[in-house]
């Protein structure tokens, strides 16, 4: 094997997918790259679905390549059906076989969806531009939007149909929104926003039917009536190809900081794996954006220069647009002390938490400038206490910029 020179498929041309084909070029490899996408269209990006594209439909601005990527071989429209680790060739839907000396899994995530729902032509997840193209024809003034589920993808929805003047209601079964990824007290201060904005939140319910009328039935009898129903419950791993192929999996392929699957010359990147929480230290998926663009530079990298790359190690960080309110979260979502900078009835505050005296998970509502520093400091495993960084006028970039790791 030569690591630069060797040839290289990726299956699944998303954010990871691209960011591997880049990185390998970028860090010098120079054998053939092929990139391997199922859906129809060029690669794009997919956070503007929930948010900026329904507000525009601008597809252009979607892409997440514009220019050609450097010497890829680009293969779209045509999903992989099987891997053979120990033959090291692919087969795509068409029949046709190709010889890989290294492969990398880059499949992501599919929406969960509600079985007793799926048949009703009402009802759409939000993954792909062509959901996206769907969900888009149906937000207009005047029109009902009901979004099962209370995680980003339904709050983005919600927010951006309000702001196109289509009624939007959000049904959770949780008793508080955003229960994976953000702090009670941050869950708390969504639910007034966009209560505020006129989207109805049912909390502590789920959906039992939906009609063909568009009538929408929850578990305590109440009816709503609904133009589209759109589901954001979650999402599982695209990791049934590596099972079939033996490849060690727990809903993600399980992967070291390299990386590295469990079969020699197998590597995975971005929602599909499953690899070390760098503060929890648990073995986690990480859906996120910032993972997957930094993840997949990590694993190029380390595919051409396996004995000098660094593991992949960044601080899980998000941000999620929700209208006006913008959300910004690094780190752990709990911890075990917590302090608030600046005020919630403002609209622009941080809410800090430590765990066992290190600073481990900031939250930030539209505080943009706050969070950059903040998100530093996790990764340095700050130590400052809740007073020194809760201070009036305290300039979190100053220190920042001069404190060291641990
Ligand atoms: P994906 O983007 O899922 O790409 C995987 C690709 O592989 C897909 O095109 C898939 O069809 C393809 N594929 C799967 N199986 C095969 C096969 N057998 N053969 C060929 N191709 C295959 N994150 C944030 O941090 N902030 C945000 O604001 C934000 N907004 C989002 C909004 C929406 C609507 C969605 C859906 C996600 C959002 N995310 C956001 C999450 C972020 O987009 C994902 O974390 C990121 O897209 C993951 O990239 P990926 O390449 O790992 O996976
Ligand atoms: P999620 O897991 O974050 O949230 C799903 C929500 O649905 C949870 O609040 C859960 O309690 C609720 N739920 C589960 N089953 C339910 C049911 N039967 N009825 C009602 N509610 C139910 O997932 P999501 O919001 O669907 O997002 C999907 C993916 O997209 C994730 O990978 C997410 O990270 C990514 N995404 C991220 C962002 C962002 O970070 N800004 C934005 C959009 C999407």
């Amino acid at each position: 094997m030569n690591t630069r020179t060797d040839r290289v498929v990726i299956v699944g041309a998303g954010l990871a997918g691209v960011g591997v084909a880049r990185g390998l070029r970028q860090s010098g490899h120079t054998g053939p790259i092929t990139l391997l996408g199922d859906e129809a269209h060029p690669p794009y990006d997919r956070p503007p679905l929930s948010k900026q594209y329904l507000l525009d439909g601008d597809e252009a601005a979607l892409r997440l390549s514009p220019e050609p990527l450097p010497d890829v071989a680009l293969l779209t429209g045509c999903a992989v059906t099987s891997v053979d680790v120990a033959g090291r060739t692919v087969r795509r839907q068409d029949g046709s076989v190709l010889d890989w000396d290294r492969l990398v899994f880059a499949t992501g995530t599919r929406p969960r969806q509600l079985e007793t729902l799926a048949a009703s032509h009402r009802v759409t997840p939000l993954r792909t531009l062509d959901d996206a193209r769907r969900i888009r024809q149906h937000l207009r003034p005047g029109a009902r939007l009901l979004v099962i589920g209370g995680g980003p993808i339904g709050l983005e929805l919600a927010a951006t149909a309000q702001q196109l003047g289509t009624h939007a209601t959000v049904v959770e079964a949780a008793e508080r929104l955003m229960g994976r990824s953000a702090p009670a007290l941050i869950a708390k201060h969504l639910l007034r926003h966009h209560r505020a904005q006129g989207v109805n939140v049912h909390l502590g319910r789920s959906v039992v039917s939906v009609d063909d009328g568009g009538l929408v039935t929850l578990d305590d009898g109440h009816t709503e009536h609904a133009d589209l129903v759109v589901v954001g419950i979650g999402v599982v791993a695209n990791d049934t190809l590596a099972i079939a192929a033996g490849i060690a999996t727990e809903d993600g392929i399980l992967v070291d900081g390299h990386g590295r699957t469990n079969a020699p010359g197998v590597y995975a990147a971005g929602d599909v794996t499953r690899h070390r929480h760098p503060l929890s230290g648990r073995i986690e998926r990480i859906e996120t954006w910032a993972n997957a663009q930094g993840q997949a530079a990590a694993v190029a990298a380390a595919m051409v220069d396996p004995d000098g790359a660094p593991p992949y190690g960044d601080t899980p960080w998000y941000w999620s647009d929700q209208g006006s309110l913008r959300l910004q979260c690094a780190g752990l979502v709990q911890g075990d002390t917590q302090a608030l900078r600046g005020d919630p009835d403002s609209g622009s505050f941080v809410l800090l938490q430590w765990q066992a005296d290190r600073l481990c998970g900031v939250a930030a509502v539209n505080a943009v400038r706050d969070f950059n520093p903040l998100r530093r400091l996790i990764a340095v495993g700050c130590t400052l206490t809740p007073e020194q960084l809760t201070a009036p006028g305290v300039n979190l970039k100053q220190i920042a910029q001069s404190t060291h790791p641990a």
